[in-house]
């Protein structure tokens, strides 16, 4: 349930309704809005007495939370939620649409750093690449670990771009979160959920991707564990989902951006690099995904895909990027927004 406090209510009135569902053993979740603030309740309601809360001062009312997503649903929060990431505290979320960008892996030291140079030269505000890859052959490229996040941190201290990498385990999270701004769950780890309850307290934004066979119920309760571990920071990232079509990689699904926008405040990225597996189709489904509602876009980017260690074939060249950029600004133009 949601208790909604009258605008006018003191830090203290909000407080004593804290103390009081804690009384009943709830545990709550303030939203500060920008009109009013919100106390949600969550756990097991039975033996609350709604009319002790309901005449707490400056209580506005009570509403049941119908979603089973509880903190990531719109019920509880009505404006989308802005995230700011990266040394420039770039928020995602916003009327601006984010371009996040960069190789499916770091594979060496000039490779990031050149790629770093080129994504922020074309427009983009965050640099993605994988130190740790969860490969679906255990023989394939696994990554470079610390040394490539060390690469990763140092490419941020050049351009000033936000560094998003992929945690893969509970252990390497505080290594993770020690160079990185955003913490990447990777599609094959949604349902990983002591890894979800884990960054809950990693102390950094999360960027939360859809399951390979996840419905967007599900997706959206992944969302909820990281939220309840303590982390309301999450971004949402459709990179489609298995289908038996076979042109494509994964079936991208551009109707999910709008969907999700109606069912919850986290932002919505989307990775037409992974949603279709082909360098040529990611600016059609990026400029689509704009279009759609999609709040930043996640691209695989490589100085040299033919000899990329992973996702050479979905991964575009710089100057590709740099001509996406420009068409998919006129598109955000074209719904009021910007790139
Ligand atoms: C990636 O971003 O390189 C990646 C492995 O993505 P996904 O988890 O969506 O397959
Ligand atoms: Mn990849």
């Amino acid at each position: 349930m949601i208790v909604v406090m009258k605008p006018d209510a003191s830090k203290d009135n909000v407080q004593h309704v804290i103390d009081l569902v804690r009384d009943y053993g709830l545990k709550e979740h303030v939203i500060v809005g920008t009109d009013r603030t919100v106390v949600a309740c969550i756990g097991d309601k039975r033996n609350v007495d709604h009319g002790a809360i309901e005449n707490a001062p400056n209580v506005e009312r009570i509403v049941p939370i119908l979603a089973p997503y509880k903190m990531a649903s719109l019920e509880v929060k009505q404006e989308k939620s802005q995230i700011a990431i990266g040394p420039e505290n770039v928020k995602i979320g916003g009327n601006k649409v984010a371009v996040i960008a960069g190789p499916c892996a770091v594979e060496n030291r000039d490779q990031l750093l050149r790629t770093a140079e080129l994504v922020k030269e074309a427009g983009c505000i965050g640099l993605r690449a994988g130190a740790f890859k969860p490969r679906t052959s255990p023989y394939a490229f696994q990554g470079m670990g610390e040394e490539g996040l060390k690469i990763l941190a140092e490419a941020r201290d050049n351009t000033g771009l936000a560094v998003v990498t992929e945690v893969v385990s509970v252990e390497t999270i505080d290594m993770v979160a020690e160079y990185a701004d955003v913490l990447q769950i990777g599609a094959r780890n949604m349902q990983h959920y002591p890894l979800l309850d884990a960054v809950g307290k990693a102390g950094k934004p999360i960027l939360l991707k859809r399951g390979l066979c996840a419905r967007l119920d599900e997706f959206l309760l992944a969302a909820e564990y990281i939220i309840n571990g303590g982390n309301k920071d999450v971004i949402l990232c459709e990179r489609g989902i298995r289908t038996y079509e076979e042109y494509v990689r994964n079936t991208f699904c551009v109707a999910a951006i709008p969907e999700l926008n109606d069912k919850t405040h986290l932002p919505v990225v989307a990775d037409p690099s992974h949603g279709t597996g082909h360098a040529h189709l990611i600016q059609a489904t990026s400029l689509a995904a704009v279009a759609a509602g999609a709040d930043a876009l996640l691209l695989e980017c490589h100085l040299d895909p033919e000899h990329a260690m992973s996702d050479g074939a979905q991964s575009i060249t710089p100057d590709a990027l740099k001509e996406l950029m420009t068409k998919a600004k006129k598109v955000a133009q074209a719904i009021d927004r910007d790139i």
